[in-house]
């Protein structure tokens, strides 16, 4: 088993950042509204992440480390419907499988926590009380020790640091309500502040995506029965060079999607000359039949129903965002 989850971390576990995706993704799905990130030599030396989730019962400890344990589908209709981010129930097998890995837990309801280490030779676990506050903490050391293969192909530590910093954008970028701390070998990158206001909002628009960025940005908000389409473009005026800040969620999840950016382009018409590329923090909001989220494990991409409709809607909405600022 300890090689099937070899094989299956390869699907997914690409770099240091992949493991910060899955494991925030978890302390967000266990309802998380603190996470701390420590991360060292980019992460291959360590990633820790503690959350103030729910946490795990000691009785779910080791089975959360066991392949497609995920208690969070049960029926086919779930898979319709699905809210959570994570949902393959193989991550936390997956990383185990690939690092030196451990996991301190309490659940909210329990006296005091529960430590999972898991032996690297025969992955046999051992679980034993601890001291923690209600919540998780993952800690995954010498991420790749045993696959060197894959070990090799990472890049510089200040390169992989940057890609864990992009997840991290990203995931904050979704999750206004959720304060986060990043540090880098025990220093403070970012720290960012739970939002409840617009102001906030864009101060940590501001943070990730840049002041200038935050200060030139329109305010997109549409909404009917169907749809809901919510956050900031660049006016063109602000358009760059580099298509390097641009994020469109749907439902929480950040996508990638042709579809997608070619209606955002189309908004910008005549108005962006060639070359130029527009920034957007964009969110969609839509029903989860008319979305399908699960075409890729690393489910950057949807498949939307009602293609031409949902082009049409984020064409013209867009275009008279941008319509708006106009003389
Ligand atoms: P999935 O997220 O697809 O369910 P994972 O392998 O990522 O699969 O996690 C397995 C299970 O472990 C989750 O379904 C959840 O029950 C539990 N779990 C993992 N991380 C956390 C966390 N930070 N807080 C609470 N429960 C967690
Ligand atoms: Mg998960």
């Amino acid at each position: 088993l300890p090689v099937a989850n070899q094989i299956a971390a390869g699907e997914v576990i690409e770099r240091p950042a992949s493991v910060v995706k899955e494991l925030l993704e978890n302390s967000v799905d266990a309802g998380a509204d603190h996470i701390d990130i420590e991360i060292e030599k980019g992460g291959v030396g360590l990633i820790r992440i503690r959350d103030n989730g729910c946490g795990i019962r000691a009785t779910e400890l080791e089975l959360a480390v066991s392949r497609h344990a995920t208690n969070k589908i049960r029926t086919l209709t779930d898979l319709e419907q699905l809210h959570s981010l994570g949902f393959r129930g193989e991550a936390l097998a997956s990383i185990a499988s690939v690092s030196q890995f451990a996991m301190h837990s309490r659940f909210y309801s329990a006296e005091h926590g529960y430590s999972l280490l898991l032996n690297t030779f025969s992955q046999i676990p051992t679980i034993e009380p601890v001291p923690h506050p209600v919540g998780t903490t993952v800690e995954v050391r010498e991420l790749f020790y045993n696959t060197p293969a894959r070990r090799k192909f990472l890049r510089a530590e200040k390169t992989e640091f940057g890609h864990i910093q992009e997840v991290v954008k990203r995931l904050a970028l979704s999750r206004f309500n959720v304060s986060f701390t990043l540090q880098h070998h025990a220093k403070t990158v970012l720290t960012l502040k739970k939002t409840t206001d617009e102001a906030s909002r864009l101060l940590r628009i501001g943070q990730l995506c840049g002041t200038e960025f935050m200060q030139n940005a329109l305010t997109v908000q549409y909404e009917n029965q169907m749809i809901r389409l919510s956050g900031w473009i660049s006016p063109p005026s602000y358009a760059r060079g580099q298509a390097d800040q641009q994020y469109f969620f749907v439902n929480g999840r950040v996508v990638r999607d042709k579809l997608v950016s070619h209606a955002i382009r189309a908004a910008y018409q005549d108005v962006l000359y060639s070359g130029r590329h527009p920034c957007y923090v964009l969110y969609l909001e839509i029903a989860p039949h008319e979305v399908d989220v699960n075409v890729h494990p690393t489910k950057h991409e949807v498949r939307f129903v009602q293609q031409g409709w949902i082009h049409h809607f984020l064409a013209s909405s867009l275009q008279q965002t941008l319509g708006q600022t106009r003389p």
